[in-house]
């Protein structure tokens, strides 16, 4: 009696692990092709972050918020006979940009930055393929292109590249 209750035992879970094989056999395959297919993100996913910084009035609000201060930026009032005309909503913009760097390399992608951003210049872009081979290349420089200009700096650069990714 034991003899042929061992036999179907051992046709019963052959089966059962054969039927699984079967099933996955004819289940079409899920793994992209990577780089060739990506996947597409979700309306709301937070990857890398982006300053349109022709709207950026430099408030400062972004800096405040970010909880591990990878932000950096720095300010000067413009002067009596200056004008840096206006955002793209007709915000006055009253503060020359000096400096307006995100440490990618120490962002959480928390997206605390871009609530309070009065013009909305401040995002997170769809971009998630941002690595690099040397951390400091994850230093985003957004400032304007006047001061790099003066400093005879390349500034920004990096920063055109996230968006166009
Ligand atoms: S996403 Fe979060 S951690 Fe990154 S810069 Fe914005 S506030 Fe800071
Ligand atoms: S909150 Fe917006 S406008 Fe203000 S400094 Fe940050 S990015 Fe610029």
């Amino acid at each position: 009696m034991s003899y042929f209750k061992n036999i179907y035992e051992s046709v019963s879970s052959i089966w059962v692990g054969m039927n699984i094989t079967l099933k996955h056999l004819f289940t079409p395959a899920i793994t992209l092709q990577y780089p060739e297919e990506r996947w597409e993100m979700p309306e709301r996913s937070r990857n890398q972050l982006f300053n349109n910084i022709d709207d950026c009035i430099g408030c400062d609000l972004c800096a405040r918020a970010c909880p591990v201060d990878c932000i950096y930026i720095e300010t000067e009032k413009v002067g009596p006979d200056e004008d840096l005309g206006l955002t793209s909503k007709g915000t006055k913009k009253r503060l020359k940009l000096l400096r307006f760097d995100i440490d990618m390399a120490l962002c959480c992608y928390c997206g605390l930055c871009t609530y309070p951003c009065p013009t909305e210049c401040l995002i997170m872009t769809p971009n998630y393929e941002s690595s690099v081979y040397d951390r400091t290349d994850l230093l985003y420089e957004y400032a304007t292109p006047w001061v790099y200009e003066q400093k005879g700096e390349g500034g920004g650069e990096q920063a055109e590249e996230t968006v166009n990714a």
